[in-house]
């Protein structure tokens, strides 16, 4: 066996990346025929991985393929490859492969679907609108909108006369003019017509900016006015850094009553799957795995110029179902630091009962009531912030002190129970995918009910019991399965380290690289008769691949299962076959075929076993038996088991 080409590897790096799940194809899955992939095959079919990642990382030529250092661990001699025949990558250290698609996934930290949406883009081929929302002709004009209106209020901010109020209110947050240029910070001056008069000379066609919420149609007559006036002017990016939307703030002394106005809702931005300062942040949360969220612009951008580089803002939004869901790719951990008012508490309530229904370990920080986030980073620095983030609070802790305290002036057995219930609510909805493990679960429902038994009289038995019932009612709501509850039942998170059987390894060899011993394996083997879960859904994926009449290979392959896991697998496979001696295909068939007839034999064998175990058999058909089974234990020993390596 050659060495170098180890099937286990480390897990580390694959945070937040989709799980396998029994399907494995969250893409495929339910999707009748193949036109779909159609798409898929012709964006792959446009794409050079040697392009592709040449574009984010240097790579030189070494024999047939082409290394490079591997951007997901500190590497110091180039243990990353990609191969152009394959059109895959592999990292030696990292034990990750896939292709392009997998590839984009994992360094832009995308879902599939956008990664084949930039690959499209890249390659000019247009999707349509119903698969991706907007054609990419009509997106890349309000992209380009949207960065030259960027453009013009930092402009703006930068040298006008009429900016001097809002310099002087950045300066005054403490904010540097570093800090204002790297965030591309602006101001929109008062007037209707400042940014739409600029628009015509520059080629920017006024649809673009009313469909970029930059410019407003008029009720009343024809024409159209800016939306953001008199405003210090926050560039909102997408997590591939292009400005999408604009927050917009009045500066002290307005008499505008809306401090704060945010672009609408556009084909470009959603504010309930945003976060400001998300793009600059990503990289700092994958090394941390913490993504820290504050409530203002400034308050984000104090913490940045502390050095504090994990923080991003809601968009004048509760943090939500979505945004967890968007933090999750990046951090294992979210903590929300809330201002120390009525309204911070209240937000606090809202969020916590849909973040702890999110597999995502969250803690709270309530500040001081008077103190803002942004004057506290500023004035105490980022070692004071660090303090305050490291004594972040268990939701369950903070909920419960809430209740206490509401309690405190409204004595009486129903004030008690409604706070016992919103207690009891909260450590319900824990989801069973929560990063805690099944112990720390436990614990911390332990601790709750005793210390709710301890002050509220109750027993713990029934407080438990009260608990499991609200668990019934979410997880009915939300269509879980309460027995899930009381297992650990996180699938195992395959990394690229998967352990194979030597029959599994064997099949997916084979599957990967010989065409023409992939049909046997299709025919012949039912994906029940292998080991693991991640072989079976490989050997699903080729059935399916056959009966529509594709190829069964490593590129059909790959495009059909965009899990990165299992990418990883196939590619790891694959390399396994290249750099072994090659054997002769003929002889590796026949090798499978033998193999087939021994395990069918065995297989037969067993069950022959099991029968005359289980059964009275009379004489005569137990001679019979015995003979066959003589008869099969030859075919077995007449051939040899596939080896390691
Ligand atoms: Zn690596």
């Amino acid at each position: 066996m050659k060495t170098g080409v180890s099937m286990t590897g480390t897990g580390g790096g694959m945070k937040g990346e989709p799980r396998l799940l029994p399907t494995g194809l969250a893409d495929s899955a339910g999707a009748p025929g193949f036109a779909r992939d159609d798409v898929k095959e012709r964006v792959r079919d446009a794409t050079d991985i040697v392009d592709l990642i040449g574009s984010y990382i240097s790579l030189r030529r070494a024999g047939k393929a082409l290394v490079g250092l591997c951007p997901w661990h500190e590497d110091s001699r180039p243990s990353f490859q990609v191969n152009p025949e394959r059109q895959t990558f592999r990292c030696w250290v990292c034990n990750l492969g896939g292709d392009a698609f997998s590839f984009l996934m994992k360094m832009e930290k995308l879902e599939f679907r956008e990664a084949l949406q930039q690959l499209a883009e890249r390659a000019g081929i247009e999707l349509s609108r119903s698969r991706l929302g907007l054609p990419a002709d009509d997106k890349a004009g309000l992209l380009k909108a949207s960065a030259w209106a960027a453009d013009r209020y930092a402009d703006c901010l930068r040298r006008a006369p009429e900016a001097q109020a809002a310099r002087d209110y950045l300066h005054s947050r403490g904010l540097t003019a570093a800090t204002i240029e790297r965030f591309q910070l602006g101001y929109a001056p008062a007037g209707w017509d400042w940014l739409l008069r600029q628009a015509s000379p520059a080629g920017i066609p006024v649809d673009h900016l009313v469909r970029t919420g930059l410019a407003v149609e008029r009720q009343e007559r024809s024409g159209h006015y800016d939306r953001f006036r008199d405003r210090v002017m926050f560039p909102i990016r997408d997590p591939q850094a292009r400005c999408v939307a604009f927050g917009g703030r009045v500066l002290p002394g307005s008499t505008d009553m809306a401090k704060y106005i945010n672009s609408p809702e556009t084909p470009l931005f959603s504010k309930s799957s945003m976060l400001y300062g998300l793009d600059s942040a990503r990289e700092a949360m994958g090394r941390s795995g913490r993504a820290i969220v504050v409530e203002g612009y400034t308050d984000c951008l104090a913490a940045r110029q502390a050095g504090c580089n994990e923080v991003v803002a809601v968009l004048g939004t509760a943090l939500g179902e979505r945004h967890a869901k968007l933090l999750r790719r990046y951090a294992d951990t979210i903590i929300v630091v809330l201002d120390g008012d009525d309204a911070g508490r209240r937000r606090a309530d809202e969020i916590l009962d849909v973040l702890l229904a999110e597999p995502i370990d969250v803690r709270i920080v309530r500040l001081p009531a008077g103190v803002d986030p942004c004057e506290f980073v500023v004035e105490r620095g980022a070692a004071a912030f660090e303090e305050l983030l490291a004594a972040a609070g268990d939701p369950l802790e903070y909920r419960m002190d809430e209740a206490l305290a509401k309690l405190a002036g409204r004595p009486g057995d129903d004030a008690a129970l409604a706070a016992v219930d919103s207690i009891l609510g909260a450590l319900a909805r824990i989801s069973p995918r929560s990063p805690l493990s099944q112990t720390q679960r436990l614990l911390r429902e332990d601790q709750i009910t005793s210390r709710l038994s301890r002050r509220f009289g109750m027993s713990r038995e029934a407080l438990r019991a009260r608990m499991l019932e609200l668990r019934g009612r979410f997880d009915n709501a939300a269509g879980r399965s309460s027995d899930t509850h009381d297992r650990q039942i996180d699938p195992v998170p395959l990394d690229g380290g998967i352990r194979l059987q030597a029959w599994d390894r064997e099949v997916l060899e084979i599957l990967v690289g010989v065409p023409e011993g992939a049909l046997l394996i299709v025919r012949e083997i039912d994906p029940g008769q292998l080991q693991s879960s991640a072989s079976r859904i490989v050997l699903e994926a080729a059935r399916r691949l056959h009966a529509a009449g594709r190829a069964v290979n490593l590129q059909e392959l790959l495009l059909e299962l965009s899990d990165p896991a299992l990418q990883s697998l196939l590619v790891a496979v694959d390399t396994r076959i290249t750099n072994r001696t090659p054997t002769a295909v003929a002889e590796r068939v026949q090798h499978l075929e033998d193999a087939l007839r021994r395990r069918t034999a065995e297989r037969e064998s067993v069950a022959h076993i099991a029968h005359l175990k289980t059964s009275r058999l009379d004489p005569l058909s137990e001679a019979a038996i015995l003979e066959q089974l003589v008869v099969q234990r030859r075919a077995v020993q007449g051939m040899t088991e596939p080896k390691d390596g």
